[in-house]
């Protein structure tokens, strides 16, 4: 991919409308209720613009959209059905700068995460599976594979455009429609989708967006006329979801929480561990499902790990998400930075040593430093629930069986990384960990041929390659 030249201003992102309804059967349109919320600038904390909360009689007009595009275009070749998906994958390409400027800004993330990273991965996604549309007709699944039907779909606010595309490119590959919900903290990239949707020339009512909050999606995952469910959030709601759908015919996949364990042994290479641990929770602020939220460091080597570390952490730039040269943005909202901070209160509270270089932040928005805990035992809190943010709980391990016994501590199963020389220790680690993805030597790395998704609480169901297409067909 070719990246538009670094957009240095929030005019880079295009116009932005002072209100927002939703995007039903091919056209905005108003909320039939009058509640409106508003997304700000975590960075500036202005308001960026108002949108609806989604009402149960917008839900109904989505799904109903949904349902009548679903025949015309689950009847497509899947040839064709590849037309529209290669379409839209280039334009996001075309309009890569003001998708990027859009997003950091909704949504506080760097602008050279934006650009390099999420953006180029929603393209890759729509490619991805505009290549497996027509091999569908007659390969891979055997002679008939069927699309489930209306998909709804409910995202969160760590990865907007992104979980989107994760969302809509396999359930369109398929055949099927869908009613996508994003997070009520980021909804200004979806919208912008919707505008390339109509520029692809999507047929009406294949990709429908409703806005809100957990109201309106909950009536979107309830609603008795959707035949799947996916959701990407915490494992709270998706559990809510789970228990909403028992007795129901509703497929559901969940994709939920993390609590992944970063595992250096005492043969990594140092440098290239060091950069793989901060890459794993400062990225993306530590906003990320599969954040190497906690490092097992192997005890003979965690001075001289943890002095280089430290070291690597006194360079991180924190600031404005639109100047290239930022490491670590903004918090996304005032309620995860409390979070944050309730979560790191509790790790000096029960004991855990903290520290952070030190570093300017700017007076206004919602920003925290890099942090990191030594002292950590698995009883904290900070070793057990996921912070969603740029924190760091160390642990110590002296063999190999105890770092997969401590990895594999958590409720969760989302991910886990392995730094060491030893390629027979790679496998060994990798086969005893419980864990959706597992990185060696490298860590928050996505393809959109891999399969993606999380064991235990962090969820059920595959993202990501041939996998990923079956939540959105029946064989
Ligand atoms: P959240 O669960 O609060 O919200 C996620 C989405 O669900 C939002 O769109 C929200 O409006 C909606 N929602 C809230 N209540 C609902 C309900 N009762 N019914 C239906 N929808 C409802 O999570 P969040 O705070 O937005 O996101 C952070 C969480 O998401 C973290 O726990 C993170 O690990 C997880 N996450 C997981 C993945 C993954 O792939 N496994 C990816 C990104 C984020």
């Amino acid at each position: 991919f070719t990246y538009a030249p670094a957009p240095e201003s929030p005019a880079a992102a295009g116009d932005i409308a002072t209100s927002y309804g939703h995007f039903i059967g091919g056209e905005f349109v108003d909320s039939s209720g009058s509640e409106a919320l508003k997304t700000v600038n975590p960075a500036t904390e202005q308001v960026l613009a108002e949108f609806a909360q989604g009402t149960g009689e917008d839900v109904d007009r989505a799904v109903a959209a949904a349902r009548k595009a679903f025949a015309d275009w689950s009847a497509l070749p899947g040839s064709e059905r590849a037309k529209y998906l290669f379409r839209i994958a280039r334009i996001v390409q075309e309009r890569s700068r003001e998708l990027a400027v859009l997003e950091s800004i909704d949504n506080g993330k760097p602008i050279r995460e934006t650009r390099d990273f999420d953006v180029p991965m929603v393209a890759a996604w729509f490619f991805y599976y505009a290549g497996w549309a027509d091999k569908l007709d007659y390969a891979g699944y055997g002679p008939n594979p069927r699309p489930v039907g209306v998909a709804a779909q409910v995202i969160p606010w760590n990865f907007p455009l992104m979980m989107l595309a994760w969302k809509i490119a396999p359930a369109l590959a398929t055949g099927n429609t869908v009613v996508l919900k994003p997070a009520e903290t980021t909804p200004l990239t979806a919208l912008r989708f919707a505008e390339i949707c109509r520029q692809a020339g999507l047929p009406k009512g294949v990709v429908n967006i409703v806005t809100g909050d957990g109201r309106t999606g909950a009536a979107l995952t309830a609603h008795p006329d959707v035949d799947k469910v996916a959701f990407t959030g915490s494992t709270p709601v998706g559990r809510s979801i789970a228990r909403q759908l028992a007795g129901t015919r509703t497929k559901l996949s969940l994709e939920l929480g993390g609590k992944a364990a970063n595992i250096v042994f005492d043969d990594a290479p140092i440098d290239q561990a060091v950069e793989g641990i901060v890459n794993g929770i400062f990225f993306n602020q530590g906003h990320v499902c599969c954040a190497g939220s906690r490092l097992l460091v192997q005890e003979s080597v965690q001075d001289e790990f943890l002095e280089a570390l430290k070291r690597r952490m006194s360079t991180l730039r924190v600031g404005d998400p639109l100047d290239k040269n930022t490491d670590i943005g903004a918090i996304n909202s005032s309620a995860q930075l409390s979070r944050i901070t309730e979560l790191t209160d509790a790790g000096e509270a029960e004991g855990a040593e903290r520290w952070s270089p030190s570093c300017d932040l700017p007076g206004t928005g919602y920003w925290f430093r890099p942090t990191l805990f030594t002292g950590v035992s698995q009883a904290h809190r900070i070793a057990r629930e996921e912070i969603f943010g740029p924190v760091l709980s160390v642990l110590t391990f002296r063999t190999p069986a105890e770092a997969v016994e401590k990895a594999n501590n958590t409720p969760y199963g989302l991910s886990a990384g392995i730094w060491t020389e030893k390629g027979s220790r790679i496998l060994w680690t990798a086969s005893r960990l419980k864990a959706g993805v597992v990185w060696a030597n490298t860590f928050n790395k996505f393809d959109p041929a891999s399969p993606f998704g999380g064991y235990k609480e962090s969820g059920y169901g595959r993202e990501g390659g041939r996998h990923g297409l079956e939540a959105y067909l029946d064989v």
